[in-house]
Parts: structure tokens; sequence; C-alpha cells
């Protein structure tokens, strides 16, 4: 069983965007195809100001390019950026799409949160700038930090639960914000760079934007959702709550405690729906102490409500982090049992 319709969906957008949007009014699904970014307040930045430098990565819409952004009041030379392009021949559909991205974006002013910076949305192609996050995603850095040979990982416990610390407090924000974010996993986190004083943020908020479009359904096929990541509810009802973030932040903490393994070695969505609906959970990772092990449990509670709400989670990481010591992580490959 798949989502069937949108659950509650009013309750899932964003506050600022219940109310001035004339889209409200005139498309119940929540279209933004006639709306025009001016009328979302999102920032204008001049073209001539964004100096682009080099290639990042393919995005769902376009190019990623790093950017040199001048003029910016307050900072002194130019200001580092990410560009996130949309290619000039495109359907209305997929511009929509990606203006509404900027408008989600623009919603967050958070440290672990990527800072949206403005939009070039007067010429083609358009634009959103957003602040560069240089250390490339989490789940790449995770991976990359396993040990190697006769070389213990670079990684020690502490900066694990200081980089988990970080998405917590992320989502935090979103909790806070009334917002479902929906796809909480490390691909979906940047980092400010790979050395020691790194930030993780989150910056990904594709599956979030793809619940306004109209075709929603269409497009939320199997393939498309993240069923590792969500609770039952989510995949058998389609019920989405922040309790669904709170799940998978709790896969997420895996992730990151397991240095990037993907959930559930060697199953497909369809065994893990089934191990999961009937009581099945990840068993935790060797690096992974009592405290955060008892996070992840309580994370994936099968009743959403008994679920920790992401204060409880950061406190409880801050314990951890007063409590424990700089050891590298130690890594084994993951398994997983099938009980409760
Ligand atoms: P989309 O969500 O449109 O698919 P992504 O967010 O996946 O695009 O970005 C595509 C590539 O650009 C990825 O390699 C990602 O790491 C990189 N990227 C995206 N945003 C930033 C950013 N703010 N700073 C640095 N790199 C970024």
């Amino acid at each position: 069983k798949f989502p069937r319709r949108p659950m509650g969906l009013s309750a899932h957008i964003l506050p600022q965007l219940q109310q001035p949007p004339t889209v409200m009014r005139v498309n119940p699904n929540y279209d933004i195809v006639d709306t025009k970014p001016a009328e979302q307040g999102l920032i204008e930045i001049p073209r001539k100001n964004i100096k682009l430098t080099g290639e990042l990565g393919q995005g769902a819409f376009g190019e990623v390019y790093s950017g040199l952004l001048s003029n910016v009041p307050m900072v002194d030379g130019d200001l580092p950026v990410a560009v996130k392009t949309l290619p000039p021949v495109c359907t209305e559909q997929t511009e929509s799409d990606f203006h509404m991205e900027a408008v989600i974006v623009s919603q967050f002013n958070h440290p672990n949160i990527v800072k949206f910076i403005g939009v070039c949305f007067s010429h083609h192609p358009h634009y959103i700038v957003l602040e560069l996050l240089e250390g490339g995603d989490l789940k790449t850095f995770l991976r990359a930090a396993r040990p190697k040979q006769d070389q213990p990982s670079s990684l020690t416990v502490l900066d694990l639960l200081r980089l988990s610390l970080d998405v917590a407090r992320g989502c935090q924000h979103l909790e806070e914000k009334r917002f479902i974010h929906r796809d909480i996993a490390a691909r979906n986190c940047l980092l400010t760079t790979k050395g020691p004083n790194r930030t993780a943020k989150i910056a990904d908020f594709g599956m979030a934007r793809d619940i306004y479009r109209s075709d929603y359904y269409k497009k939320a096929g199997r393939a498309m959702l993240p069923v590792k990541w969500m609770p039952p509810e989510a995949f058998l009802d389609g019920v989405f709550t922040t309790k669904t973030d709170v799940w998978s932040f709790g896969i997420l903490l895996w992730e990151v405690f397991s240095l990037g393994h993907m959930p559930y070695p060697g199953c497909s969505n369809e065994e893990v729906m089934t191990l999961v609906t009937q009581g099945g959970r990840l068993d935790p990772p060797d690096s992974c102490s009592l405290a955060v092990l008892s996070i992840m449990i309580a994370c994936w509670s099968s009743v959403p409500e008994e679920r920790p709400t992401f204060s409880a989670i950061i406190s409880s990481l801050e314990k951890s982090l007063q409590s424990s010591r700089g050891l590298p992580v130690i890594y084994a490959p993951p398994t997983i049992s099938a009980g409760g």
C-alpha cells in the first residue's frame, strides 16, 4: 500500500504560505504556476554581481555552480556562494518547482540550515543563490572517513556526536516552524568544510517542494519515496508529521554512526516495509554508545506520539557529548535484526 492522498496536507504547509499568496485561494492544489516570485518577497540579486567560478554538481533542475557575489552589504570583498540554475528551456511546471524551492529555503534562518541569499529570476537562466557549503554531502564525507588498512578512522565519536547535533538542531528549527521535511537523510545534509571546524546543515528540500505539485501523486511513485528512512505510518498510510522526521533522524543517526552505510543493507524497499511493519529494526552500529542507541530506538517507536521531540534528542546528544572521549570510531559492516 502506498500513499493514496495527502493526509492533512494543509497542516504541513509553511505557515507563511497559508495566508497571503493568492494561489492558495485560487488553486486548492497549492500550485504556484501563476504566482510571480516577486510576490513571494524573494530578494532579487542583480545578475552583474554574480560571477560563476566552477561546477559543483548536477541538481534536479540544472547545473549547480560555485560563484562569487559582490556588493553584499556588510561584507568585505566577495561572498562565496552556490548558484542553482534552471535551464532556460523548461516546462512551466519545472520553473514553478524551481521557484517553490527558493520560497521554501528562504523561510529559514538557522545555523544548521543552508542560508538563502537571493534569487536572480529577472533573466534566464534563473538562479537561486545560497551560501556555499564546501565540504560536500554528509554521506560521502562519512564514507571517506572509514578506516583504511592500518589507519584508524579520521573521525572520533565526538565528531559523530557533533555532526548529529548539528542536524538535530536544524530539525528542531524546522519543527518550530511546523515544517515537515520528509527526507531527512545524510545525503541531504552538506558540510561547511571537511576540516575539524565543520558544521552540518540541512541543504535539500526537494521532497517537501514536490508535495506542492499538482501532479505529486504521479511523481511520488514507489521509486520516489525514501522508504528506508520512512516510518510505517508514512509508507502505509501517507501520514507525514514532525514525528516522520524524527524517525528519519533516527535513521540518519544510524548512518552517521555506521560511517555512511546504506540502512538495511542488502534489503529491498519492499523487504524493509515488511520488516519494519513487523517490528524489525536496524541493529546498532559498533561505535554507537548505549545513550545513542536509546535515542535511535526511541525515534523508531511504532507509535509516532511516543517518539521524542527534537529538543529531547538535542538534550540527550549534548549529554553524550559531555561524557564521551575522543576515541576513533570503531567500524564494522552493519547487520540487520528481524525481530523487535
Ligand atoms: P537538487 O536538489 O536540485 O537535485 P542538489 O541540492 O542535489 O540539487 O545539488 C546538486 C549538487 O550541488 C550536489 O552535488 C550538491 O552537493 C551541490 N550543492 C547544492 N547546494 C550546494 C551548496 N549550497 N553548497 C555547495 N554545494 C551545493
